[in-house]
């Protein structure tokens, strides 16, 4: 159980925009130190003005999350900056759209590289110095939250790279929670299975899998009707009411996540 967040330091990764955004607004309210992480230069500028005006400590770093050495570097400033962080969302995420077995190469390995490896290096870095901080405090708690999707438990079609990144970050996420069960109870893992939010992803020019895939969504006998009843970027679901289940699931030590109203209950 985590509930004092006052003071606490938290990394969000892909806080430019959507719920990485929504994370850092409640982390502001709630007094927590933030180190802002995002790819697009105008965004990050914009959400690190507003968390300053907050009142928040913030350390904002343009990181493709992608890169090792970026990732590594960005490390080092907040062990140096904050010391080991308490939550650490790696939340980046991009899009996919198009029949999987005509996707470039090129695609493959820009989704994979920030969805999966982006998580990958978020783990690498900064669970070590969690563990370290633990091991050295009985009282420190802290929690990595890992944004995955429904397409990490579902497999929609025409969005299959973005499903096959997100079903990795579920499996990483479980086995994180797995491996720190071996060595530590002081640090939580959770695995964020939203249904579609209308955010940037979803309403990218680039890939628009909430229009092309929506249509087949609604019509796949795969998923049925769990999910049909929601139309595709309806907007009933909001950023900000997954942001807020996300800080409910770190205070109740919850391991899945989901946004979808039936789904809601079946957390572990
Ligand atoms: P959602 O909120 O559904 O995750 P968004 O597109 O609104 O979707 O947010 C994803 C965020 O991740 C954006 O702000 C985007 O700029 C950021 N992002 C995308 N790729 C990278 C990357 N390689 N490194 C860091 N941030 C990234």
């Amino acid at each position: 159980m985590i509930q004092d967040f006052h003071g606490k330091t938290a990394v969000l990764t892909g806080a430019g925009s959507g719920f990485g955004l929504e994370c850092a607004r409640i982390g502001a309210q709630r007094g927590m130190n933030l180190v802002l992480v995002d790819v697009q230069a105008d965004a990050l500028a914009r959400a690190e003005a507003e968390m300053k005006a907050s009142g928040a400590r913030v350390l904002a770093r343009r990181v493709d999350v992608s890169d090792a050495a970026q990732m590594e570097a960005l490390a080092d400033e907040v062990r140096q900056t904050f010391g080991a962080p308490h939550f650490v969302f790696n939340n980046a995420g991009v899009g996919s759209a198009g029949l999987i077995w005509e996707n470039s190469v090129r695609d493959w390995q820009w989704v994979l590289g920030v969805n999966v490896w982006g998580v990958v290096h978020g783990v690498r870095l900064f669970t070590p110095m969690m563990l370290a901080a633990a091991k050295a405090d009985p009282a420190w708690r802290g929690h990595i939250v890992n944004t995955a999707s429904m397409a990490g438990l579902l497999t929609p079609p025409n969005m299959g790279i973005y499903n096959v990144s997100k079903h990795a970050v579920v499996a990483l996420t479980e086995t994180l929670y797995q491996d720190l069960r071996l060595v530590s109870d002081q640090i939580g893992a959770s695995v964020l299975c939203p249904y579609f939010v209308p955010t940037g992803i979803s309403q990218s020019q680039r890939n628009k899998p909430a229009e092309l895939a929506g249509e087949r969504l609604t019509k796949s006998q795969l998923i049925g009707q769990a999910m049909t009843d929601k139309a595709v970027g309806s907007g009933k679901v909001t950023a900000p009411e997954v942001a807020h289940k996300v800080f409910e699931a770190i205070e109740a030590d919850r391991f899945y996540v989901f946004s979808h109203p039936k789904a809601l209950g079946n957390v572990r």
